[in-house]
């Protein structure tokens, strides 16, 4: 089969490799699409702390189920149409006790410690795999995965409905968090985003948006959320001035939540956190319930047009290269998606 092989940082390479070998408790899935994350760009860049080289990346998938194999395969068939959540946990620790397969002590990720889904074939735990329902075409259904990191984050934060909600960093998982907040029934989402496009792109779907580089951002925002502050913040820059807008902006006895992934520690100011009795939630990846959620979530129809909305460029195979280099430096675009098989 062919697949995209990391050799090793900044070298990506499409190579005829063996067909994966898929043992009892697997399936094996011919991948259709594979949506680039900050994730596999990260691993080009030799960026990720506990990848080898080579690898496969790739971890937003849907395909068809080829082939499966063992005693506990339910009510899978061969030539469906699945996607496949890319958490791989122990089943035995506490977190995989509470159903947090994401936290897991021993944790492993497809597309990072095994084979990932820029590949025309790729095996998954059929315990982490769903069937995708009719009304969800493939392109949709790839956007599972990062959506399903959205529906954890809101999900997480208890957000309830009526309330206002702030995002600071409106990149692709920002957006989807914007996405499932109103869904959720935030009365507002205000977006806090540097790049212009995105703050257009943002305000054209009906959020509320600011530009953290203006002199009054502090005063501005405020207005913005009618002098009161906001219910829950999601921190999804991962830079000390975003963790400072979300402690300073969330109303007293609010959420903040931490999404992004940061290189150095962020301070933060407990005092902040001690006088308005805020509550701070870290969110990892997604549980499995979640990432169900979220294939359960795209049959909504609203949210269904605003996820195909984030949907920017889709690249063949064969230019997957120019897939990774847009996804990570194209100034107008969201979501990529790289066609695997024609
Ligand atoms: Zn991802
Ligand atoms: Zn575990």
């Amino acid at each position: 089969m062919l697949a995209a092989i990391i050799q090793k940082p900044e070298v990506l390479e499409l190579c005829e490799v063996p067909k994966p070998a898929i043992e009892d408790g697997e399936a094996l899935i011919k991948v259709f699409y594979t949506g680039v994350c900050g994730t596999d760009v990260h691993l080009l860049h030799g960026h990720h702390a506990t990848a080898t080289f080579p690898l496969i990346p790739g971890h937003e998938m849907v395909g068809e189920l080829v082939e499966i194999k063992g005693n506990d395969i339910g009510a899978f068939q061969r030539g469906q149409r699945v996607v496949a959540q890319e958490v791989l946990s122990c089943g035995r620790c506490t977190a995989c006790a509470k159903g947090e397969d994401n936290v897991c002590e021993s944790l492993q990720i497809i597309g990072i410690h095994t084979e990932g889904s820029f590949a025309e074939y790729v095996r998954v735990p059929v315990k982490k795999m769903l069937p995708v329902p009719d009304g969800i075409d493939d392109q949709l259904a790839a956007m599972t995965e990062p959506l399903a990191v959205a529906v954890h984050d809101v999900r997480r934060s208890g957000l309830q409905v009526g309330e206002k909600v702030l995002v600071v960093g409106g990149g692709p998982i920002g957006m989807l968090i914007a996405i499932v907040a109103r869904a959720a029934g935030a009365k507002q989402v205000v977006i806090s985003e540097i790049k212009k496009f995105r703050r257009d792109f943002a305000s054209g779907m009906g959020f509320d948006v600011i530009d953290p580089t203006i002199a009054d951002f502090d005063e501005k925002l405020k207005e913005l959320s009618g002098n009161e502050g906001f219910d829950v913040s999601f921190e999804v820059a991962g830079v000390k001035s975003a963790m400072s807008a979300c402690i300073n902006h969330t109303k007293c006895t609010g959420t903040v939540m931490v999404i992004a992934i940061t290189k150095e520690p962020v301070p933060i100011d407990t005092g902040k956190v001690f006088s308005k009795e805020l509550t701070i939630k870290g969110a990892r990846i997604h549980n499995f319930y979640n990432f169900k959620g979220a294939l359960e979530l795209l049959q909504m129809k609203s949210v269904a047009d605003d996820v195909r909305k984030l949907i920017s460029k889709v690249y063949s195979f064969s230019d997957i290269r120019d897939a990774f280099e847009y996804a990570e430096h194209g100034e107008d675009g969201f979501k990529v998606l790289v066609k695997i098989f024609e």
